[in-house]
């Protein structure tokens, strides 16, 4: 079967390799709809992000390696398992980081919080390839009425659904979400769900604003145009929102906003508000950590998606409560397209792609 396999960074070919075993507990599957996820077109091209060391010492010690593809929809070719859970036909998702199933935490039902078990894509390979193996435990059935491509969207929206989890919402409270790429146009939408009063995003990229207003934002406010925490504080009678969500931040070199969102975060917060942290900066940054102490801001991070989030999507995406249709920009064809994906996917504002640019594996 073909494959892509990673040489070194940026060094991506598509080689002829074995179809892989299928031990207990796995299937294999035909992947037929792929994304490179953000992080990992940034790590393809060797940009720091988040898992980078993990993925450097891996090329160094074990390349040719298959990397990255976690953000898929699949069917089922085969399955070694008794649970009567999967069988050949059905089409898959599956979330990215698994619980190892012998810690203290996996042991007293907190696997939520495991950091040692391994992550698709990054430790197992993942989908970038004609045939796949991938651990049952990951999967979740996908519904008749989600389509290939959106199923692709799954993982993403179960991150984005413990990420507006983690801001624990109350009836009615102000949001502000901080850049409208597609896992910010997710916690949009999830946080309208979960009971958000007004809803003010904002971008730099106008058909972004559009999508976003399409989506349910009250405001879409576009960066370029208008000073934002002024804008903001405006909307809220002075007093900022409730809850800030900073999905923007990132390399400026593909398009990211840097560390500049996270300041505007806290100007825009209400004292005693909610900075749920969603991007990903790729190295050290300086916060006024005496503001946020005066204020009494809480800087939050999001827990890793669990299972139950996972079928939550399918639940939210079936239903039509949430749309991710209006976010998926780009749809490729063929595995030769993958590279392509990448490419579009670590530079998505000079392409104006909202969603990962998408693969069809099968043409
Ligand atoms: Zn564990």
């Amino acid at each position: 079967m073909k494959a892509w396999r990673f040489y070194g960074f940026g060094d991506l070919r598509l080689d002829d390799v074995p179809v892989p075993a299928c031990p207990p507990g796995h299937v294999l599957v035909e992947p037929l709809c792929v994304q490179p996820s953000v992080t990992e077109a940034q790590l393809a091209y060797g940009i720091p992000t988040l898992a980078y060391d993990r993925v450097k010492r891996r090329l160094e010690n074990e390349a040719p390696v298959q990397l990255f593809g976690h953000e898929f929809c699949a069917r089922i070719i085969e399955v070694n398992s008794t649970t009567g859970r999967f069988k050949p036909g059905d089409r898959v998702a599956a979330r990215a980081k698994l619980p190892c199933g012998d810690c203290p935490l996996c042991h007293t039902e907190r696997s939520n919080l495991c950091r040692r078990g391994p992550v698709i894509g990054f430790d197992l390979p993942g989908c970038f390839s004609e045939i796949a193996v991938l651990p049952e435990i990951a999967l979740v059935k996908v519904d008749d009425r989600i389509s290939d491509s959106e199923a692709a969207c799954l993982q993403s929206l179960s991150d984005s659904i413990a990420a507006v989890e983690t801001a624990q919402i109350q009836m009615a409270d102000s949001v502000a979400i901080f850049g409208q790429g597609s896992m910010g146009l997710e916690c949009l939408q999830v946080a309208r769900l979960s009971g958000a009063g007004m809803i003010i995003t904002v971008d730099v990229r106008d058909e972004a604003c559009r999508v976003s207003r399409e989506l349910g934002a009250d405001h879409a406010l576009n960066a370029n145009e208008c000073d934002t925490v002024a804008t903001i504080r405006e909307l809220t009678e002075g007093n900022g929102v409730d809850v800030v969500f900073e999905c923007a931040g990132g390399s400026p070199k593909q398009g990211l906003a840097g560390h500049r969102t996270l300041m505007q975060a806290i100007d825009a917060v209400r004292s005693g508000g909610k900075i749920v942290g969603v991007s990903w900066f790729g190295g050290a940054v300086e916060l006024p950590i005496d503001l946020l102490r005066e204020r009494s801001l809480r800087y939050l991070f999001p827990d890793i998606s669990t299972q139950g989030h996972l079928a939550h999507t399918v639940r939210l995406v079936a239903s039509g409560w949430i749309r991710l249709q209006p976010t998926i920009t780009h749809v490729l064809s063929g595995i030769d397209a993958v590279p392509r994906a990448f490419e579009i996917t670590a530079n998505k504002g000079k392409h104006g792609a909202i969603n990962p640019a998408q693969v069809m594996m099968r043409g």
